[in-house]
């Protein structure tokens, strides 16, 4: 008997499930390693805030999931990969051998080292954290704080705003908010935010967090009572001490195939996976989904030994789509932009396929409908 260990319940991961539900592997035992028994979505969050969703529309439970599969649920986390002895140990002490072993465990956010931010910041990541943002956030406390001009920074402003109405300030330390989207939608998310009296501040680094008050690279301080903290991306911890390849920030190394050079039997995908051949991969779930069935058929590959390994190649460019927390949204593809209801309805309904199609084969009752 083998065993596969799945490592973080993550978009690429859910595919693979689905396909060993679809098509038991004989001879191999599965385990599924997550961070306690539930997934939250983290592209329905935004919309949770805003006051769109129920909580259980954007989770998943984890046991129905690894049952429809017949893997064994682990939700006391992955602590430590030793990659040359084939190891993982587990957040409970266990160690967990492995024959081939799967990473779909996401990023980590940028920037926490800061002075202060772990401790007076709301840090989206792991997202469970994220539950505590709207109760704190609607308090009617003062001044909200949203660090990090992404496409998530600026959807959590509007939501968050629009559900409380407080005054909220975005921070970005580049100039471009979206960071690395069109000149359009730069232009159309600019004006929203003006028009729904989020004030935008660019070029602004923060350099620490002190409670009630945030200070900036440039000496100058902003007063906050909430400061939710939505930068990009960095590597997880696990990978830089295991003795697997990374690569230059730390994310464990993959080819095209999603398998690392270092340990063939090691593979990752999702935010967590770097890719070592220089093709480019964002850091999005659009991309993690796209893994997805060619990690499942790379597994199954490596883990029967019958068929070639196939390489993944990342879309060029994908439909970027932002609550706007008022019933609209904001939609970017290619050079274009636009804003209304039909993009919100748009997002909607893709979210609640994605999340139906998942909550159906862990026989959740589908709430996302
Ligand atoms: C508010 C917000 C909105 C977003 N909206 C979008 C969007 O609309 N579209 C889009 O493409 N991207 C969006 N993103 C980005 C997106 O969340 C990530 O790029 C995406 O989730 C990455 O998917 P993944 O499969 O790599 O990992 P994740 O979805 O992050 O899943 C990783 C899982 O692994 C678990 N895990 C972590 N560490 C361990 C460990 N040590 N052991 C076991 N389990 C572990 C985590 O708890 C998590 O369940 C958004 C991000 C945020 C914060």
């Amino acid at each position: 008997m083998k065993r596969l260990v799945l490592v973080g319940p993550g978009h690429a991961h859910l595919y693979v499930l689905e396909a060993l539900a679809r098509a038991p592997l004989p001879d191999v035992e599965t385990v599924l390693v997550s961070l306690g028994t539930r997934q939250l979505y983290s592209g329905m969050l935004p919309g949770w805030i805003a006051g769109d969703h129920a909580l259980e529309q954007l989770s998943f439970e984890l046991e129905g999931l690894a049952r429809a599969a017949k893997a064994r649920l682990e939700p006391s986390g992955a602590l430590a990969l030793r990659a040359d002895q084939r190891e993982l140990q587990l957040g409970d002490g266990r160690v967990l051998g492995y024959d081939v072993a799967s990473f779909d465990i996401g990023s980590l956010p940028a920037g926490t080292e800061l002075p202060g931010v772990k401790e007076h910041a709301l840090v989206l990541k792991p997202l469970e954290r994220a539950l505590a943002v709207l109760s704190e956030a609607s308090q009617p406390l003062g001044p909200l704080l949203v660090v990090g001009g992404g496409a998530a920074g600026v959807e959590l402003a509007l939501c968050l705003q629009a559900r409380t109405r407080r005054p909220t300030l975005l921070l970005e330390r580049g100039e471009e908010v979206p960071r690395g989207a069109s000149r359009a939608a730069r232009r159309l998310i600019r004006g929203l935010l003006a028009q729904r009296g989020v004030e935008l501040r660019t070029g602004a680094a923060l350099a620490s967090l002190e409670p009630g008050s945030a200070r900036l690279e440039s000496g100058e301080s902003l007063p906050f009572t909430t400061c939710v903290w939505a930068t990009g991306a960095r590597a997880p911890e696990l990978f830089a001490p295991s003795g697997a390849a990374v690569d230059a920030q730390g994310y464990l190394a993959v080819e095209d195939t999603l398998r690392s050079p270092s340990h063939p039997e090691l593979f990752a995908a999702g935010d967590c996976a770097g890719f070592i051949s220089g093709q480019r991969v964002p850091k999005a779930g659009v991309y993690a989904v796209r893994q997805g069935p060619v990690l499942s058929a790379n597994l199954r590959a490596a883990l029967t030994g019958e068929g070639a390994l196939r390489p993944y190649h990342a879309q060029a460019g994908f439909l970027s789509l932002m609550n706007a927390g008022d019933g609209t949204a904001v939609a970017a593809w290619k050079g274009l932009a636009f804003h209304g209801r039909a993009m919100w309805h748009l997002k909607d309904a893709i979210d609640r396929r994605f999340m139906a199609r998942f909550q159906r084969l862990a026989g959740q009752r589908s709430e996302a409908r």
